[in-house]
């Protein structure tokens, strides 16, 4: 349906005219010409889990993997589907038992307006604490339908400004130099490469990379530096080598390490599996220059616009990261992405059976689809 079947079976104005409809979004033009609101009817949840298949092994410091478990959900209001995932990577402790255990713990249809999404929200955050990718699963799915609703995408509903996407990264996994060729191969639509390090090859690993492309380089070491001199000694290398900044080079823990380091780094150190939320943006605010914000850790697009504009408050860049998802939550984060410094939006591109299709990388950048809601539709 486009975007002007949509609206007349919406019942919207079109041309001056309330178009009669067999499904009303509840909103009403009353005999003084002001539109009021009677929402009606109930949000159906439902949810599926899936299995994400890696193109190649995912290497990170820490860990490596071949799968990611992630639960596919649909808010449905009035015959129109909201899409919403939660990926579950290892680290953030969810998976398929504890998103499900949630989503079945939650009851949407005592909901009969799905614009109110900050009481939807309240309402889950008082079920239980944490599961953050299960809350964003229903956050995303609630902001697609309510931008469905409304007719309009839901960068748009933000006020943003889709031609303002920042230049955004693919990952280079840590791997042996035949496969990093070829991962530096795939990532030819992008201007940005962002480099895996965090083991005793990182040196290795930056000049095999660096012999392949000329392009600049994020580095995310995912916690792997134990030592606070090495750290700066290696940021100084790499911003010889051209890289742009310097990600979660040591065990969160260690903060007092990383302060010291950011004081001497060349490079911006930027938080991200430290830094899960406001909380924690205002704890860490003198320890890190930015930070990696992901819909999966903060719960959703609600808590990464708060974030957003907490961490602009507070002086830090900000980057949109990803998991590995598809491109249901890859394109709802890229909706914020005119708002961020860097981009990290390529989870989707990291497999193989994506149900999805959204967002789309030309020159390296993000394109946003010009579609209602997070404008992702389903692959037949
Ligand atoms: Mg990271």
């Amino acid at each position: 349906m486009n975007k002007r079947e949509f609206l007349k079976y919406s019942g919207y104005l079109v041309g001056g005219t309330l178009i009669s409809k067999p499904f009303s979004t509840g909103i009403k033009i009353s005999s003084d010409g002001k539109k009021k609101k009677k929402p009606h009817g109930e949000l159906i949840l439902r949810y599926k889990p899936y299995t994400l298949q890696l193109k190649h092994a995912f290497t990170l410091a820490t860990s490596s993997r071949t799968t990611t478990p992630v639960m596919l959900t649909e808010i449905e209001y009035g015959g129109v589907t909201g899409y919403g995932e939660a990926s579950m990577p290892p680290y953030l402790g969810e998976s398929h038992d504890t998103v499900t255990r949630f989503l079945s713990s939650i009851d949407l249809s005592r909901f009969s307006d799905p614009f109110l999404i900050e009481d939807i929200l309240e309402y889950m955050g008082g079920i239980m604490s944490g599961n953050y990718a299960a809350k964003a699963s229903v956050d995303i799915a609630l902001h697609d339908l309510a931008g469905k609703l409304a007719g309009e995408p839901c960068f748009r509903l933000f006020g943003l400004n889709p031609a303002k996407t920042p230049l955004t990264s693919f990952t280079i996994g840590l791997d042996v130099p035949e496969i990093i060729k070829q991962k530096v191969a795939e990532a030819e639509p992008y201007k940005i490469l962002k480099v895996k390090l965090g083991r005793d090859s990182d040196r290795e690993m930056v000049e095999i990379v660096r012999a392949l492309t000329d392009k600049p380089l994020f580095a995310d070491v995912n916690q792997g530096w134990e030592d606070r001199h090495y750290a700066l000694e290696m940021s100084k290398y790499l911003k010889e080598m051209g890289f742009v900044f310097l990600e979660q080079p040591m065990p969160k823990e260690k903060y007092e390490d990383i302060a010291w380091l950011k004081e001497r780094s060349p490079l911006p150190i930027i938080g991200d599996e430290a830094i899960q939320d406001v909380k924690d943006l205002l704890k860490y605010k003198d320890v890190y220059s930015g930070v990696n914000i992901k819909l999966m850790k903060c719960g959703g697009l609600n808590g990464a616009i708060k974030m957003i504009h907490v961490a602009k408050a507070l002086g830090m860049k900000v980057m949109i990261g990803c998991m590995t998802e598809t491109s249901c939550a890859v394109t709802a984060a890229a909706q914020l992405s005119p708002l961020a410094d860097w981009c990290d939006l390529d989870g989707n591109l990291l497999i193989s059976n994506d149900p999805f299709e959204g967002l789309k990388i030309i020159d390296g950048r993000v394109i946003l689809p010009d579609r209602p809601g997070t404008g992702v539709i389903k692959k037949s």
